[in-house]
């Protein structure tokens, strides 16, 4: 840590960056932190580097005025460390590139706001913010992070490993989020992280366009694999009750459609899975929502042993109302 400097105001962009400089700790895998033109980090020897990174832009990810910077920032880091999760890696490093609205009265308040929400979120998952970029434009507030993160254990999970038998788990109830937890994710590295540990995880994605279009891209990557969920199981959040009374569309449509709920979904082998809902401290929470079949498709099974196809219909940003399949 740079030795702390009196409070002043920071009224452009160079005292803007020391005032972060100044608020910034380094250690760890950082060898130089933010002040250079590129930043130094050393990961783990033998582990590979995983890269991620997510645009937020006012109007789509967050509404400025609503939320206010501080929660823009631990969203935008936020998201960043569930893809973190979603490979079951270990976050080390972020670097944060802004674009503040220079319409706005008062732009740095936005960028000191924001700073607060980032460090919130990094202190608690031991991230180094190691640099970022800091620009102003005419148009609204865009935070671009990307998190550098380390393998560990048993190496990265990715989408494509899973197989027919597989059993396939969600870490919480789901639907709902827009109405706030959105913009508080809760990435579950550390769960990811301990379940890698546990067992031999296939597949593993972070639910962030809905579940139905997450578990969709686990399938697709697998090769063309299917899934048949138990339309019971679904863990269902108690915003989706609340969405559902507003929407007309049922809670359980909320719980597969909806996105940003920021749960992991992971399959592993049947075996795998009992020996998981054995452990007596389980390294997250655990719904077994369904199982994965040969063959293309995603199924719905009520109680009865009726089933329904389930059409993915997550979150698509290229796509217009309009579109037809
Ligand atoms: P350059 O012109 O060489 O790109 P900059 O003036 O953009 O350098 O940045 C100076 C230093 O401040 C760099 O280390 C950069 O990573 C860091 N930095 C700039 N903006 C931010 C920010 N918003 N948050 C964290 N670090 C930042
Ligand atoms: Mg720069």
């Amino acid at each position: 840590m740079s030795t702390p400097r009196p409070e002043t105001e920071p009224t452009g962009e160079f005292s803007l960056i020391r005032w972060i400089r100044d608020r910034t700790a380094v250690g760890g895998s950082t060898v130089l932190g933010i002040g250079d033109d590129g930043a130094i980090v050393r990961p783990s020897p033998g582990s590979d580097l995983v890269v991620t990174t997510d645009m937020l832009m006012d109007g789509r990810h967050f509404v400025l005025e609503e939320a206010g910077p501080e929660a823009v920032g631990v969203k935008a880091l936020g998201v960043n460390l569930s893809d973190i999760a979603a490979m079951a890696a270990r976050p080390i490093a972020a670097v944060v590139a802004i674009a503040l609205p220079s319409r706005h009265p008062r732009p740095i308040e936005i960028a000191r706001g924001l700073h607060r929400g980032l460090t919130s979120m990094a202190d608690r998952f031991g991230v180094a913010l190691v640099g970022g970029d800091t620009n102003a434009w005419e148009g609204p507030l865009v935070v671009c992070v990307t998190v550098f993160g380390e393998t560990a254990g048993r190496g990265a999970v990715r989408r494509s490993g899973a197989r027919p038998g597989d059993v396939i788990f969600v870490t919480g109830p789901l639907g709902g989020s827009l109405l706030g937890r959105h913009l508080a994710p809760e990435p579950r590295v550390i769960e990811a992280l301990a379940l890698n540990e546990a067992v031999a995880l296939h597949a593993l994605i972070d639910l962030s366009d809905g579940l139905s279009s997450d578990l969709a891209h686990i399938l697709d990557e697998s090769g063309g694999l299917g899934a048949v969920l138990d339309a019971s199981a679904i863990p269902i959040h108690a915003d989706a009750v609340t969405m559902s009374g507003r929407s007309g569309r049922t809670p359980l449509d909320h719980a597969l459609g909806d996105g940003e709920d920021f749960e992991l979904c992971l399959t592993v082998s049947a075996d795998a899975a009992a020996r998981l809902l054995a452990l007596p401290c389980p390294p997250a929470r655990l719904y077994r929502i369904g199982v994965v079949v040969e063959g293309p498709g995603l199924w719905l099974r009520q109680d009865d042993g009726s089933r329904s196809t389930i059409h993915p219909a997550g979150f698509d940003h290229l796509r217009r109302p309009s579109d037809a399949d």
